[in-house]
């Protein structure tokens, strides 16, 4: 099957490499969609026959909800696929999957996988507009916008503020789109956890990185906090000792040693009394969880608008 090819610039397979300017237009729209989710604004009524393929093959709740509700606020229809009762389970691989769903006649492709790179494959075999909606340990795109977006409404501009990533660094998606959007962004990103988790080569990497395996010792130079889950499936349980709530949890102690409005944020699903006290979840003033989620609407809208708009005016 030979495809079609597509503007590189209408899928969104990682943050990596998109300017300031792009990466700020982004946050915009998604600020100006964010009353149209809180449901006290509307976009005009379109029915515009954009049928949208979502491809989860990895669990998923924020995520894929989040996508179908974007979609169906956008006027689209979705078409979801989950990895439970299709024919991935009968050992179709991703990019027959993906061809497949596509020569369905889809406008774009949003896809969940378990696979480093999976969205990117999906690109290349189909020619539709792709976005990466988490592929294993390699980005989650528009999970990295909706933190931006959320930081910079909490805090005003990103530049020269100091966002600590608490966690597993080392397999987490979530993490690597943030070091890019934020640094892009003006921020400097300090990553924190254990040694085997968070190893000393990620402040190589660039200038606005720095890596801390003692949260006491950073803690209260931050601007933000983010807290990451233990990506128990990608097997980092092996690297975690006994005392990690101790070490590196949020727990109410170390959150009232936080001067007021350094915010707290955390992408979900959270492992209480973890990496996450209760107490902690439960201060909404403190903590952006919900926030994030809201967010998260209208970022993808912002990030589905990009990918089909021009395919709906030509
Ligand atoms: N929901 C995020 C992800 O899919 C974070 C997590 O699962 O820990 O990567």
């Amino acid at each position: 099957m030979r495809p079609r090819m597509t503007d590189p610039n209408r899928s969104l397979l990682t943050l990596r490499g998109l300017d300031a300017g792009t990466l700020t237009s982004l946050l915009d729209r998604t600020e100006s969609l964010l009353p149209v989710v809180r449901g006290v604004a509307q976009l005009p009524r379109t029915d515009s026959g954009a049928v949208v393929g979502l491809l989860f093959l990895e669990n998923s709740t924020r995520t894929r909800c989040s996508f179908e509700t974007a979609v169906h606020r956008l006027g689209h229809q979705p078409v979801v696929l989950t990895g439970q009762g299709s024919s991935v389970g009968k050992g179709e691989s991703l990019s027959d999957t993906a061809a497949n769903i596509a020569a369905m006649g889809m406008q774009a492709l949003v896809v969940r996988t378990p696979l480093s790179g999976g969205a990117a494959l999906v690109a290349r075999v189909t020619g539709v507009p792709t976005i990466n909606a988490g592929d294993g340990r390699h980005e989650h795109p528009t999970q990295g916008l909706l933190d931006a977006s959320t930081l910079r409404s909490h805090l005003g501009s990103l530049k020269g503020k100091r966002i600590l990533i608490v966690g597993d660094i080392l397999n987490s998606r979530v993490a690597r789109s943030n070091i890019h959007a934020l640094t892009t962004l003006g921020a400097t990103v300090v990553l924190v956890g254990p040694p085997p988790l968070v190893p000393w080569v990620f402040a190589e990497c660039a200038p606005q990185i720095e890596v801390a395996h003692d949260l006491d010792a950073v803690l209260e130079t931050a601007d933000a906090i983010m807290m990451l889950r233990i990506q128990l499936e990608r097997s980092a349980g092996k690297s975690v000792a006994s005392d990690y709530r101790a070490a590196f949890g949020m727990t109410s102690t170390r959150a009232s040693r936080l001067p007021e409005g350094v915010p707290v944020l955390h992408p979900g699903p959270i492992n209480r009394g973890v990496e996450l006290d209760d107490e902690v979840a439960a201060d909404l003033a403190r903590c952006l969880v919900l926030e994030q989620v809201a967010r998260g609407v209208s970022a993808r809208m912002a990030v589905l608008e990009r990918g089909l708009v021009p395919a709906l005016s030509t």
